[in-house]
This record gives structure tokens, sequence and C-alpha cells, in this order.
């Protein structure tokens, strides 16, 4: 039978696993494997609101082998950690507990057809300091230290009673860092409320952000960043352009133009890179973000038989621009190859379709205060601005459109019947 290893469920990754699984693993046409470092999944758009605490993990997160075994294909825990092209043959890394005891040893996985999407990291640049001293929000883990951070920081200030000042400096301007930025926002507040009678958010918490260009939201139309811009001034968030940040310490940052900002969280979403084992893995070709390079039709340049998808892949999208590192690049994407892989399947591998992305536009959740955005190919062929409820809805849209991949559309509306239900009898924040 022919096999099918897909490397990394994320956004990209396990929708494509889910399709294949009930679409030709069901009735025994390929077998599908499924490669994952993490036992859940979690849409990582969601990571900020679970880095502010509006958000529970546990109840967004989907465990994989209960996933595999609703969809008909098989899922193995473990990072990639090599390749060999010669063998068609992917290595895993050895699982460890929390003691360092072996649970699972290096193993090994034939394939005919390997698709890498195993995503991408914060890049630091290399920057001094951010490794020891700076939170990332990459994954669900990382969001959750950094929550639990800040709220025994608050219970700190709170007890102390000493009207301390909590300084979070986010380095980023990006959609990540001003969601973030928005949501902690309304998250210090609403825990406050939770009997923290001698902590006065608005005198005690300090929000910032450090951009090294010349305006937040780069990449998105100026209105867009001129909206969130001022809503962000309307939270009191000190957003500073043209800083470049050049080192973290414990407890400051300092700039390329010789200002120290004093910080006792700092959060780096200051762009991303692809995870390093993608750097020249068994020669495939890959760019200076560790991103493979593939073709349209999602080949990596140098093997036909290996595709990579979403953030971890280098597509030519129009311009000399690539596709850029969206989840609706991930789901668009790994939509196209279930239509590739079953033409392979068929035996008409040699002239595959080329992936063409559609921009559907850019949002913007600032939390319960607004959202703004811009739609494309909706109303006309032009983009339309929208702001408020609407453009909110359209923001939700976009997971509930993940989940519908993942379970239908029947499970996605009872999900979110039984979460509108829990919400009621759930304190508004993670207090823990
Ligand atoms: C806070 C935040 C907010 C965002 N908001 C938006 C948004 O509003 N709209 C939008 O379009 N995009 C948003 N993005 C970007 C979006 O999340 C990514 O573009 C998208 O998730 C990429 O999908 P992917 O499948 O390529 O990778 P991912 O979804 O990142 O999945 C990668 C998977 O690979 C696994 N993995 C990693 N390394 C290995 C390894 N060595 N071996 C095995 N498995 C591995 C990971 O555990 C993970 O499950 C946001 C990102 C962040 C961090």
């Amino acid at each position: 039978m022919h096999k099918v290893l897909i490397v990394g469920g994320g956004a990209g990754g396990l929708e494509l696993a889910t399709r294949l699984g009930d679409q030709l693993g069901k009735r025994g046409a390929a077998q599908i494997t499924l490669i994952d470092r993490s036992r859940t999944h979690l849409w990582k758009p969601l990571l900020h609101e679970v880095a502010a605490g509006s958000m529970d993990i546990h109840a967004h997160q989907l465990d994989y082998l209960a996933q595999a075994r609703w969809h008909h294909f098989t899922f193995t825990l473990g990072a990639l950690d090599g390749l060999d092209r010669s063998q068609r043959m992917v290595s895993v890394s050895e699982v460890r507990d929390d003691n360092d005891d072996v649970v699972l040893p290096t193993r090994q996985f034939k394939y005919d057809t390997l698709v890498i999407a195993i995503g991408s990291q914060s890049n630091d640049f290399g920057t001094p300091g951010v490794a020891d001293h700076a939170f990332t929000i990459d994954n669900s883990w990382d969001a959750h230290l950094f929550h639990r951070r800040l709220v025994n920081a608050c219970f700190k200030a709170n007890f102390a009673d000493d009207g301390r000042v909590i300084r979070i400096v986010i380095v980023g301007a990006g959609a990540t860092g001003v969601e973030l930025a928005a949501e902690l926002h309304n998250t210090t507040r609403v825990l406050a409320a939770y009997g923290l009678d001698h902590f006065d958010p608005e005198k005690q918490i300090h929000l910032s952000i450090v951009e090294a260009g010349p305006r937040i939201l780069a990449g998105l139309p100026d209105y867009l960043a001129e909206a969130t811009q001022d809503i962000l001034k309307g939270l009191m968030v000190d957003v500073m352009c043209n800083e470049q940040v050049t080192a973290v310490s414990a407890d400051a940052l300092a700039t390329a133009s010789g200002k120290a900002i004093p910080a006792d969280f700092v959060v780096w979403a200051a762009g991303v890179r692809a995870p390093e084992v993608l750097h020249d893995l068994d020669g495939l070709e890959s760019n200076r973000l560790n991103q493979l390079v593939v073709r349209s039709s999602l080949q990596t340049t140098n093997d036909e038989n290996i595709f990579a998808l979403g953030d971890c892949a280098a597509c030519p999208w129009k311009d000399g621009v690539n596709v850029p590192p969206r989840a609706q690049s991930a789901h668009q994407q790994a939509s196209h190859m279930v239509r590739t892989i079953k033409l392979r399947l068929n035996g008409n591998g040699a002239k595959l379709p080329e992936f063409h992305y559609r921009d559907f536009g850019s949002l913007v959740s600032l939390g319960k205060y607004s959202s703004v955005g811009t739609l494309m190919g909706f109303v006309s062929r032009g983009s339309v601005r929208v702001e408020g409820l609407l453009a909110k809805l359209f923001y939700i849209s976009l997971y509930k459109m993940h989940l519908m991949a993942l379970h239908g559309f029947w499970r996605m509306a009872l999900d979110t019947l039984a979460r509108m239900i829990k919400r009621q009898t759930e304190p508004r924040v993670k207090l823990h």
C-alpha cells in the first residue's frame, strides 16, 4: 500500500491527515501516518489568547490519537530529526518523560510520499539574551508558562500592596504582538476583579510594544495600522517604532538607538523562521529562514516524492514574493495536497497541478475592544474594509473553518454550542 507520511500536525498537516484518512485510509487505498512532537493539537492563532489567559488550552486542544482513530490514520509521537532520501526513510527522535526516562526510542519510518509541515518558530535574529530572558509564544506550553508567571506576578504585587508596576514589553508589532497587547490589557483587568483588592491594573500594569520598523502591522494596509494604533493608544499601550532591540537582559531591553527599556516580562514576537532540522535535510534545498524551497506543485526542488506546506515551505506566489506564513495558506495548501496525493495514487504523478494562493485578506483581533481587517474577493474583486462585530465574526470563522475541516460541520456546531454554555459557568479568565 502507498505510504503517505505527514510530519507536523498543525494548521496544515492535521487537516491533511484527517482528510486523507477519511478519503483514502478508510477504504485501504493508502496508509496515512502523522508524526508530531506533541501529543495534542491546538490551532496556533489561538496562542496569544492562551498567553493572556482568555483561553484555556485544555478546553481547545485535540488529542492526536483520538483524531487518528476517528479518521483512519495512524499517529506517532516524536520529532523529525533526520531523513534518508535514498532509502525513503524518516527518522524520529526518542521521546522522554518528565523523569528523563525513555518512553519511545529513536525510530525510522518508510514513505512513498512525504509531506513536511512542521511550521515555524520565533526568530530571534541572534539577539543576545532572548533565549534566556524573553518568552516566546511558539506553542501551547510556552504560552501557558508566560500566563502562569504573569498571574504569579499579579498575586505577588497584590500581596505586597506596595503599588509596584509590572512592565510587560512585547517585541514586534506584527499581528501577534498587537493582538497579545490588547488581550493582556483586558485579562489583567478581569484577573484583578477576582479578589486582587490591592492590585490596580490601571496603574500597575504597563504594556509597551517595541518595533524595529517605522510602523505597526508591516505588510498590512496603512488604514489598518492607523485604526489599530488608535485603539492601542486608547488602551494606554506604549508603541515605540524605529527601535531595534539589540539585547535582552533580566530586567531591560537595549535598543540600537541607545535606549534601555525596563522590563519585567519580555515577549519576543518579532518574526518567524522554520525549525533548524530543515537546514540541509539530506540535501533538500532550504533558504536563510530554514524553509524548504518548493515548486508551485509544493514538491521540494530536489525530490519529487517530498512535499512541504505551511510556514516551513518557501512557495512562490507573485512578483518574486513567497506565500505568506499564515493559517489560511496552510489550510489552502493542505486542500491542494489532498488532490495531489490522489493524483499520485492514480498514476498521474508526472503532471501535478500548481498551487495558487488566494489571499482572502487580513484580520486583526484586539480582544473584546475591537477587530479590524480587510477582506478580499468576497463582495468585489478588490478589498473591503471591515471593522467591529463583522470583522470579529470573520476572525472567529477562520477557527471554525479549521474545526470544520477536522470534525465536519455538525460536530463543529455542537462544539461551539457546548462551549457557549460552558462559558457561562466558568471564570472569564484563567486564574492559575
Ligand atoms: C500567536 C499567533 C497568532 C497567529 N494568528 C494568525 C491569524 O490570525 N491568522 C493567520 O492566518 N495566521 C496566524 N498565525 C500564523 C499561523 O498560526 C501559522 O501560519 C500556521 O499555524 C502555520 O501552519 P503550519 O501547519 O505550517 O504549522 P503549525 O500550525 O505551526 O504546526 C506545526 C506542527 O508541527 C509540529 N512540529 C514542529 N516541529 C516538529 C518536528 N521537528 N517534528 C515533528 N513535529 C514537529 C508542531 O508540534 C505543530 O503541531 C498566528 C501565529 C501565532 C504564533
